[in-house]
C-alpha cells in the first residue's frame, strides 16, 4: 500500500514537472514572439516617420486620448537610458525637448499598442467611411 502511494506521488511529481517545463517553454516562445513584434514595430515606425510622413499624419488623425506618462513605450525592446521613473509612478524623459520623432509620435497606429501590453492610454477610432457623392 505504502509503495503504491509512493509511486503515485512520484508520478504526480513528474507530471507536475513536465507541465512546468511545457509552460516555461511556451512562455519563452511567447516572449520571443513579443520581442520580435516590438523589433518590427520599432523599424516600421522609423521607416514611416522618415519616408512616409503623409501616412503618419493620416494615421495620427485617428488617434485619441492623452499620454499617461507610464513610460511603457520607452521600454520597447530595451529600457531607454534617458527614462526616469518618478515616485508617483509616472516617468520623465531626460531629453524631452530633443527626443526623437519616434518617441514624440508613439503610438502612430492601433497595432503599436500591442507592443506596450495595454499600458498606453491612447486609443484609435475607425477610419471614417467616405460617403459617395449624390448624383
Ligand atoms: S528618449 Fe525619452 S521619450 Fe524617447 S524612449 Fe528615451 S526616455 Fe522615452
Ligand atoms: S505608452 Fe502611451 S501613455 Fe505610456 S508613455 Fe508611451 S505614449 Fe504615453
Amino acid at each position: 500500500m505504502k509503495r503504491q502511494t509512493a509511486i503515485s506521488r512520484e508520478r504526480a511529481r513528474r507530471s507536475f514537472e513536465e507541465r512546468l517545463v511545457v509552460a516555461k517553454r511556451s512562455r519563452t516562445v511567447e516572449d520571443a514572439k513579443f520581442r520580435a513584434r516590438q523589433a518590427q514595430g520599432k523599424l516600421r515606425r522609423f521607416v514611416q516617420i522618415q519616408f512616409h510622413k503623409q501616412e503618419v499624419v493620416e494615421a495620427l488623425s485617428l488617434r485619441r486620448g492623452d499620454c499617461n506618462r507610464c513610460g511603457a513605450c520607452c521600454e520597447i525592446l530595451f529600457k531607454c537610458p534617458f527614462l526616469k521613473k518618478n515616485d508617483d509612478d509616472t516617468t520623465t524623459c531626460g531629453i524631452y525637448e530633443d527626443r526623437p520623432g519616434q518617441c514624440r509620435l508613439f503610438p502612430i497606429e492601433r497595432r503599436d499598442l500591442e507592443e506596450v501590453r495595454g499600458s498606453c492610454s491612447y486609443y484609435f477610432i475607425e477610419k471614417p467611411v467616405k460617403l459617395e457623392k449624390a448624383s
